[in-house]
């Protein structure tokens, strides 16, 4: 499994009118998907899988060894993403880091490949 953290890019484009399209381009973006013990919680509760089971069957230590990180399917996106509803299986539940992208971490070139960003840019 490859476990890169996700960056940041800092940029200046003005992000108060980004809608997702549900592209799921970040959650296709491989990368630790950061989860608190209390999104834990809510996850293993939201899918009727014991705490622990999920701790050791659908997280990964992150490569600073400072948190959790949700399991990646082998080309890199999240193991919740379905890719043939192009949905979350988990939405309700799904951790803050996939409720703050592009808000509070995206990558470069994020808005050539997220169809909400492209939409921002007029593509
Ligand atoms: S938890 Fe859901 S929203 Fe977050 S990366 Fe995985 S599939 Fe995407």
């Amino acid at each position: 499994m490859r476990c890169i953290p996700r960056q940041t890019q800092t940029n200046i484009m003005d992000l108060s009118k980004f809608q997702c399209r549900r592209c799921g381009t970040c959650c296709k973006w491989e990368g630790a998907v950061r989860v608190s013990y209390e999104e834990i919680v809510k996850i293993a509760e939201f899918l009727h899988i014991d705490i622990q089971e999920f701790i050791n069957r659908h997280t990964v230590l992150t490569p600073d060894r400072r948190s959790l990180s949700l399991m990646e399917k082998k080309d890199g996106s999240c193991v919740y993403y379905d890719g043939e509803r192009k949905a979350c299986i988990i939405h309700p539940v799904k951790p803050h880091q996939c409720v703050s992208f592009p808000f509070e971490w995206n990558f470069p070139g994020w808005d050539d490949l997220c169809e909400g960003g492209k939409a921002l840019r007029g593509k």
